[in-house]
């Protein structure tokens, strides 16, 4: 079994009809039974829970984290922040969805400040399966069209990436680069960009085939014990 945590703020789908309309349960929930299949184990948190839900018991039994942060990233605690980095520098798996790219997370994890041009009109995305053989885009076709989405342009201010995976065209004229991955330690992290609050992207079926994919893919790096520091030597020295 891959033992999957979902993480979402749960900000905007409590404080804002229109979003709450698009998803009643959250954004957590509607992934959550997106992405159910076998050999995956779902549990959920969110940030106003204690520890934002994210306790050293939970990570510890999470092997791919799945994130969702918007007007809240300022409120997760550096704490917590420290440990989801410590638990994917162990192995944990990573996957950092849309205005994710701006949480303290993947800042951290990055070194960068995540920053990129948006523009929120609703514009159709097309995202294209750049990199065909990839484990993530099986099952997923050519590419994802997306009728109405938030646009996030280039430049991207992240690290040139292990992966391309996507890269994205809007109707506006911008492109972006949409699913990259990244190791840090032994865990593997997948950014993904659609999932804007107010569209309905998270019922879209290939991008649920994605970010499952992502799941199955992140949770193979079958971390292992590695011992740092002070080591005799192994031959004989004089
Ligand atoms: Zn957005």
């Amino acid at each position: 079994m891959i033992r999957v945590t979902i993480w979402n703020e749960y900000l905007h789908e409590q404080e804002s009809k229109k979003i709450a309309a698009v998803y009643p349960k959250g954004i957590h929930n509607a992934l959550a039974e997106g992405i159910r299949g076998d050999g995956l184990e779902i549990a959920t948190a969110t940030l106003e829970e204690p520890e934002h839900g994210l306790t050293e018991e939970r990570l510890k039994n999470t092997d791919v984290l799945i994130w969702w942060g918007h007007k809240g990233h300022l409120r997760v605690e550096d704490a917590i922040v420290d440990r989801v980095q410590q638990r994917v520098i162990e192995g944990m798996g990573l996957i950092v969805s849309h205005s994710g790219h701006k949480s303290k997370i993947f800042r951290k994890l990055m070194g960068t400040s995540g920053s990129l041009k948006w523009r929120e009109v609703g514009e159709k995305e097309r995202l294209w399966a750049v990199n065909p053989s990839h484990p993530i885009v099986k099952g997923v076709g050519p590419y994802i069209e997306l009728e109405h989405e938030e646009m996030y342009g280039e430049h991207f201010d992240v690290p040139e990436p292990l992966e391309t995976v996507f890269i994205s065209w809007f109707a506006g004229g911008e492109v972006f680069r949409s699913g990259i991955t990244y190791q840090r330690g032994q865990g593997r992290i997948f950014y993904f960009r659609p999932g804007h609050e107010t569209y309905p992207t998270y019922y879209n079926k290939q991008v649920l085939q994605v970010i499952g994919n992502a799941v199955r893919w992140a949770a193979a790096a079958n971390p292992s014990e590695v011992v740092y520091g002070k080591v005799p030597p192994l031959e004989t020295l004089n």
